[in-house]
C-alpha cells in the first residue's frame, strides 16, 4: 500500500542528488484562498528542475526553495489563470534577475496565445498537445488531454527510475490510467465533495480516490481543493474510494517519491 514518506521543510534546500522531489509551490482551486497560491509544483530529478504549472503566488514560494535561475523549464497544463499568469513574473525575473538564456515554456496553445509571446521575451515557448513527449533534461514527458476546458493537458513524467502522474484539472471523463502502469506518485486534482460532483469541470475527492485506485498508483496526493471547501472531508471521501492513506497538498510540503 501507499507509504508516507512526507515532510515539511518549507524554506530549507535539500540536495536531491538522484532523488525525485516534488514541492507543493500552491495548490488552491480556481483563487488562491487566505494566504494560498494557485497551481504550482516543483519537481527536481537528480539534477534536473522542472515547474509544473504558475499559478498566483507561486513563483514566490518557488523563491524560497532556489533561485529561479535553476530552472530548466516550466510545464503549463492549461489556459486558466490559476495555472500560469506567474509566467510573468518569472519572464520579468529572467530578463534582469540574471539568467542566462531564456526559460522553456512547454504548453498548449491556448496558453501561448493568452501570455502572448511578445509580452514575454525571456520566455521560449514549445507548444505542446496530446500525444506529444518531450525530454527535459533527466525527465521524459507525455502529455495527454483531459476532460477540462479547450484543451487541458496531463501530464506523466518519468526519470531516476520514478514515475509521477499529474492530472492537471480534468473532469470525470477522464482517468489517470492513460497516463500508463507504474505510477509511485499520481498528484490528482480534488476540488470538492462528493455532493458537488457534476456542478463543474473538476473531481471531488471520491472521484480522485477511485480513479488512483484504478490506475494502480502507489500513493496519491490530491490537489486543488477550493479554499471554500474542508480539507479534511475530501482526504476521508478519497481515502474510502482509493482503500488507503491519500495526502493533500499544502504550500512547502515535499514528497519524495
Ligand atoms: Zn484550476
Amino acid at each position: 500500500m501507499p507509504s508516507r514518506r512526507t515532510t515539511d521543510r518549507s524554506g530549507t534546500a535539500p540536495d536531491p542528488g538522484d532523488e525525485v522531489v516534488l514541492t507543493v509551490l500552491g495548490c488552491d482551486g480556481s483563487w488562491p484562498g487566505p494566504g494560498g497560491a494557485g497551481s504550482g509544483y516543483l519537481l527536481r530529478i537528480g539534477d534536473t528542475t522542472l515547474v509544473l504549472d504558475a499559478g498566483p503566488g507561486t513563483f514566490a514560494v518557488l523563491q524560497t526553495f532556489l533561485d529561479p535561475s535553476e530552472i530548466d523549464a516550466v510545464v503549463i497544463s492549461h489556459h486558466h489563470t490559476d495555472h500560469w499568469t506567474d509566467l510573468y513574473a518569472m519572464d520579468t525575473q529572467a530578463r534582469f534577475g540574471g539568467r542566462r538564456g531564456r526559460l522553456p515554456i512547454y504548453a498548449p496553445t491556448a496558453v501561448v496565445e493568452r501570455a502572448d509571446p511578445e509580452r514575454t521575451p525571456a520566455l521560449d515557448w514549445r507548444t505542446v498537445t496530446h500525444g506529444d513527449r518531450a525530454g527535459i533534461g533527466e525527465a521524459s514527458c507525455a502529455f495527454h488531454r483531459t476532460d477540462h476546458a479547450e484543451e487541458t493537458l496531463a501530464v506523466r513524467i518519468d526519470g531516476a527510475g520514478r514515475a509521477l502522474g499529474y492530472s492537471a484539472d480534468t473532469g470525470p471523463e477522464w482517468s489517470p490510467e492513460v497516463l500508463g502502469t507504474g505510477l509511485d506518485l499520481l498528484l490528482c486534482e480534488a476540488t470538492y465533495t462528493a455532493e458537488f460532483e457534476g456542478t463543474a469541470g473538476h473531481l471531488s475527492g471520491r472521484q480522485a480516490g477511485a480513479m488512483a485506485r484504478a490506475a494502480g498508483a502507489r500513493r496519491l496526493v490530491i490537489t486543488h481543493r477550493l479554499p471554500s471547501v474542508d480539507a479534511r472531508a475530501v482526504v476521508e471521501e478519497a481515502e474510502d474510494a482509493y482503500g488507503g492513506p491519500v495526502e493533500q497538498a499544502a504550500i512547502g510540503k515535499e514528497f519524495t517519491l
